[in-house]
């Protein structure tokens, strides 16, 4: 594609908006996953909730749900984004308990269907109405002791999936990239999880750690880019954010459009988002994915061809260099690129600096703390209300009626757990660029 209009852009390293041209507003395709299947991994999640609760403490408040909170960002939104039509607002996973990042719904699912599988064959539930405390005992750490989960990350994920392994019982082996950030890695260590580091970029670390795992009949491989089980995981949090919108009494609707902003790497948490909230909300919610100009693979991965492995962002002479670690991927999965087919409204591209200007602006702000990666969707409602593609979209969805009954959310990714002389640098950083 590097002969297109398209790919010339993406080449130069300049930040875009694309427009999916295969988008419809209500689905004409079914696809093989359901509202259904996301309700059973809500109430998977709610089986185990007394189990997390008692592993996590600081799931006690919320009684072993492991959920964000829905924030108004009103002092950002005077400062920086005073001329945006609607609400501004923030979803905010850079808080999610347990693993510091939206990795945590999806990961820790995953982990759970995979435990819940062997404790029922294993006959240590009986069914899943049984006592999940149990699998606290002896007796089930030992089983879990007897097997291995293995998965490859850029760094969130493998936090996600170490954390609740290891504390299952699990022994827990993460491939983690070369871009993954050594506090990271040490976070694992500490927890008894085994780091096996990779000089290579993310494709590269998922392969490996695929074949090493698929060679051992006792591994579980946690596959990033063919996972319905992380993707509906992921998924749950559209049903969260059903709740609070009702909470807050914030309408969508025909007359009132969610516009939604989330970071992507390989693509799985935000699709699974995308794919919740479209069965929740159908032609009324606008998701849009927030790539680095580097790797914006889930862009050029939905320009592939659907009988081919999608193009790496290698290919269009891009480097996949940014500080985005948790967005540092080269190649999209091609089954999250198959169902946000038509459900996803576009992709936008954020340059680094960008991204350390955001995150400073928000602390400045709102005093929410977040990693580079997560303030990759800050740049979105600029894109939608003041460029030419944006405005392309909004006349192509008859939106521009209803613009200032709109909510624009921004979802922030991660940061929970960054170190605080980490995150001082991050906004030393961001304090230059702003300056510059
Ligand atoms: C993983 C991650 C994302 C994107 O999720 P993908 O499933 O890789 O698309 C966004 N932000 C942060 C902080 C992440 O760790």
């Amino acid at each position: 594609m590097i002969d297109t209009p398209l790919g010339q852009a993406l080449n130069k390293g300049e930040p875009l908006l694309w427009l999916n041209p295969a988008y419809q507003a209500t689905q004409s395709e079914q696809s093989e996953l359901s509202l259904t299947d996301i309700h059973q991994a809500d109430q998977r999640l709610r089986r185990f909730a007394p189990l997390l609760s008692q592993l996590f403490p600081e799931l006690q408040d919320s009684n072993g749900l492991i959920e964000s909170e829905l924030l108004p960002a009103d002092a950002l939104k005077q400062q920086y984004f005073s001329a945006l039509p609607g609400r501004l607002m923030i979803k905010g996973d850079h808080a999610l308990p347990v693993a510091g990042s939206i990795k945590a719904r999806g990961g820790i699912h995953e982990v759970l269907c995979h435990a819940e599988h062997l404790a029922l064959k294993h006959s240590l539930l009986s069914n899943t109405d049984d006592d999940y405390l149990t699998l606290t005992s002896p007796a089930a750490k030992a089983l879990f002791n007897h097997y291995e989960i293995a998965v490859s990350s850029t760094g969130n994920l493998g936090l996600s999936i170490g954390v609740i392994g290891a504390a299952l019982g699990f022994k827990v082996i993460v491939h983690m990239s070369m871009e993954a950030k050594d506090w990271k890695k040490k976070r694992l260590r500490d927890r008894g999880v085994t780091v096996v580091e990779h000089s290579d970029d993310y494709s590269a670390a998922v392969a490996a750690g695929r074949a090493a795992s698929d060679a051992d009949p006792k591994s579980y491989f946690v596959d990033d880019e063919n996972s319905p089980r992380l993707f509906l995981g992921y998924a749950v949090a559209a049903l969260r954010l059903q709740q609070q919108l009702i909470e807050q009494q914030i309408q969508v609707d025909a007359k009132h459009p969610l516009f939604v902003y989330i970071p992507c790497g390989v693509g799985g948490a935000p699709g699974g988002i995308n794919f919740g909230l479209k069965q929740i909300f159908g032609p009324y919610v606008h998701c849009f994915f927030a790539e680095p100009v580097q790797a914006p693979c889930v862009l050029v991965g939905m320009q592939s061809s659907a009988d081919s492995e999608p193009d790496s962002v290698y290919s269009l002479g891009l480097k996949v260099d940014t500080e985005a670690d948790g967005l540092a991927v080269s190649m999209a999965s091609k089954w999250v690129c198959s169902v946000m087919q038509n459900i996803l409204s576009g992709v936008f591209t954020v340059a680094d600096d960008e991204l350390f200007s955001q995150l400073y602006q928000l602390f400045q702000t709102e005093a929410i703390q977040i990693e580079p990666s997560a303030a990759a969707g800050f740049a979105g409602p600029r894109w939608l209300t003041e460029s030419e593609q944006g405005k392309t979209y909004q006349s192509q969805q008859t939106l521009e009626q209803c613009m200032s009954n709109a909510t624009h959310l921004i979802w922030t990714t991660g940061g929970l757990f960054v170190p605080p002389e980490e995150m001082q640098k991050f906004q030393q950083r961001g304090a230059r660029a702003v300056r510059s």
